[in-house]
């Protein structure tokens, strides 16, 4: 595989930190995770939709730049670099709208996507339930046939950003008596301030409000809503998953600027003498930059026709594995500081935790790994 970049590319990746450099704010925003940081976040997705900057990779007519996955990641490396914020329409871009472009009718992607891609429609995804987050085929939320569309009862948890999202996609059981638990369930998008929904706000280890869990009473979706056939929603969900874990939810340029950031703490502040900690300094930019190998090596492979399959596990355990080792090891570097004062490190460690559970935790990732990419046997369940 040839890692030189076109001189289209490299002319790419100038407009991008140009028009990062000219745009980025200067003060942080407040954290997407509160309601004023939200709309904070909400306007700066529209501006980088204004100028064709939120969705690089999708096609003109919704509003992208139809640039392709390498140039994709080559805007995220500026991106990052450039310190610009987290991305609030997140969960629509990456998981919603690769599941509309495979599964999805053309109607459906002309009304969804635009206002996806400026901020005015921010989504949620509404997968767990109580009782089903590993296990996600026991859901027991239904959706029931009425005229002209759907109504969904039951309760969805764990939905990251529900509580000032505006609508959500989700799986729920239309036919109750199949053979297997997979089968008969339907994928929907409803809109979070519909008759019928209750959102609650679920406290965090940081007190932010944002993660919510969604109660469903008889909630009205009218058909054009279900994406992919009713009773197969299962597969179109495999789709989401593939595309959660895989290569867009978490970027190797997110990692490549948080290690040149450590880079910079190490010089500032390290004991030079502290070999140990050197290392784990020296590891974590290995690792980005392997992530970075890996992911243009999959690119590559993308180009050539293949698609994401199991091997998105692997993707799934690294990055939130070496997030976590990176957060430790800043924290490590600041010492006292860093555990007391609410600095981007401390607030990025208390996330990293997080990573091994959300989208799909690594135990069932290191199943999925062993089983499907080893060819191990089956372990007991
Ligand atoms: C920060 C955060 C954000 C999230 N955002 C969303 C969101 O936006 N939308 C959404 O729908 N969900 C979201 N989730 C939920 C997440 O997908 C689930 O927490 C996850 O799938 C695990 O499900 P669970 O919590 O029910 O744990 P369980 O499935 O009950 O698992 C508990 C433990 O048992 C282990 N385990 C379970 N089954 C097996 C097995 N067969 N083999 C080996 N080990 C097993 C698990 O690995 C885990 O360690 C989020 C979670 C977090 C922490």
């Amino acid at each position: 595989m040839d890692l030189t970049l076109s001189p289209a590319d490299e002319a790419f990746r100038a407009e991008a930190r140009t028009w990062l450099a000219a745009h980025v704010p200067q003060t942080p925003l407040r954290s997407l995770e509160t309601e004023e940081g939200f709309a904070a976040h909400r306007v700066w997705e529209a501006e980088l939709a204004a100028d064709r900057w939120s969705v690089v990779s999708w096609p003109e007519v919704y509003g992208g730049r139809g640039a392709g996955i390498v140039r994709w990641l080559v805007f995220e490396e500026e991106y990052y670099a450039a310190g610009a914020p987290g991305r609030v329409g997140q969960n629509g871009i990456n998981l919603l709208a690769p599941t509309l472009f495979d599964h999805g009718t053309e109607e459906q992607r002309a009304r969804i996507l635009p206002s996806m891609a400026t901020g005015e429609v921010v989504w949620a995804q509404a997968w767990s339930e109580p009782e089903a987050g590993s296990d996600l085929a026991s859901l027991t939320s239904r959706a029931v046939r009425t005229n002209g569309g759907w109504l969904l009862s039951g309760q969805k948890t764990w939905s990251s950003r529900a509580a000032f999202a505006d609508r959500a996609f989700g799986l729920f059981r239309s036919e109750p008596d199949t053979p297997r638990p997979h089968q008969g369930l339907t994928y929907l998008m409803f809109d979070l301030r519909a008759p019928g929904v209750t959102v609650r706000p679920i406290g965090r280890l940081d007190g932010r409000p944002a993660f919510a869990e969604v109660f469903l009473d008889e909630v009205f979706v009218p058909d054009e809503d279900v994406i992919g056939e009713p009773g197969g929603g299962w597969r179109v969900a495999m789709s989401t998953a593939g595309n959660e874990r895989g290569l867009t939810l978490r970027s190797p340029g997110r990692f490549l600027a948080a290690s040149d950031r450590l880079v910079a703490l190490w010089r500032g502040r390290a004991d030079p003498s502290d070999t140990a900690l050197r290392d784990r300094v020296a590891d974590a930019v290995i690792g980005a930059r392997a992530y970075q190998l890996f992911t243009y090596a999959h690119a590559s492979r993308f180009l050539d026709g293949a698609t994401m399959g199991p091997e998105s596990s692997l993707n799934k355990v690294f990055w939130s594995e070496y997030d976590i080792a990176l957060h430790e090891t800043a924290l490590d570097l600041l010492g006292p500081d860093g555990e007391s004062a609410d600095t981007d490190w401390s607030e990025g460690y208390v996330f990293s935790l997080a990573g091994p559970i959300y989208a799909g935790t690594n135990e069932i990732q290191r199943d999925i790994i062993a089983e499907r990419l080893l060819g191990l046997p089956k372990g007991r369940r």
